[in-house]
């Protein structure tokens, strides 16, 4: 056996190593996600989770919009981790509410991650507004940034409308009263691949992938 320094002789048929890139985030469901979202747009990555770096701190969204809390995740975490590091920001923009929880979605009734109590408020804060004004979308920036400095981000979007009340128990977040245009069941009546092939952060992070096959 060649000793391991040997390089691939010219006849090696192993299929190359593919890169290892670093997802901003310690949700196991985001990576699997990402991982299938990914895969689908044939790119070949290692994606690994930042939880595989036990000293890399969370990196505060502080600032304004998707695109740069999404590139100020991926620029932190390649700087510390030294690899290729890709992260998303999303959420819903409501149009009558002038964009917003957008950016604040994940703890618009207070405190973060509470799904069930920031879907009643934005109920609450709509139930006066007529269907043909329940216009909405979910946004989403995925960034890639390189630890030696070039950062690109990409930004996806679903528009549809939002029910009055909850209709199914998949997905997470404002699923049950997002209708997607074009579609007679809400996100959270879909199959994750259903709601898959057509989310925001699908559409952002098949976007992305053109940057990562030319970027590693
Ligand atoms: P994150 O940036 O992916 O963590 O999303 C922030 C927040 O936006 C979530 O906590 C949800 O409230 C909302 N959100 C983002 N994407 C979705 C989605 O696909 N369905 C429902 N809610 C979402």
């Amino acid at each position: 056996m060649p000793p391991p320094s040997t390089p691939p002789s010219a006849g090696d048929t192993s299929p190359p190593k593919a890169p290892k890139v670093v997802l901003a985030t310690r949700n196991p469901h985001k990576i699997t996600e990402l991982r299938a979202i990914l895969a689908a747009t044939g790119v070949t990555i290692d994606l690994i989770g930042v939880n595989t770096f036990p000293d890399v701190p969370d990196v505060p969204e502080t600032g304004v919009t998707f695109a740069q809390n999404a590139l100020l995740k991926a620029a932190e975490t390649a700087r510390r981790t030294g690899l290729p590091s890709i992260a998303d920001d999303s959420g819903l923009c409501v149009d009558v509410l002038g964009g917003a929880p957008g950016i604040f979605s994940a703890r618009w009734a207070g405190k973060h991650g509470d799904d069930e109590a920031n879907l009643d408020l934005l109920l609450a804060q709509l139930a006066d507004i007529a269907d043909r004004h329940r216009k909405a979308h979910f946004a989403c920036a995925a960034a890639l940034a390189l630890p030696d400095g070039p950062a690109v981000v990409r930004e996806g979007r679903i528009d549809g409308t939002l029910l009055h009340a909850r209709r199914g128990t998949n997905g997470f977040g404002y699923d049950p009263i997002f209708l997607p245009d074009g579609h007679d069941r809400t996100t959270a009546q879909m199959p994750a691949e259903e709601k898959n092939a057509i989310s925001h952060r699908t559409r952002a992070f098949q976007a992305l992938a053109k940057d990562l096959a030319e970027l590693l």
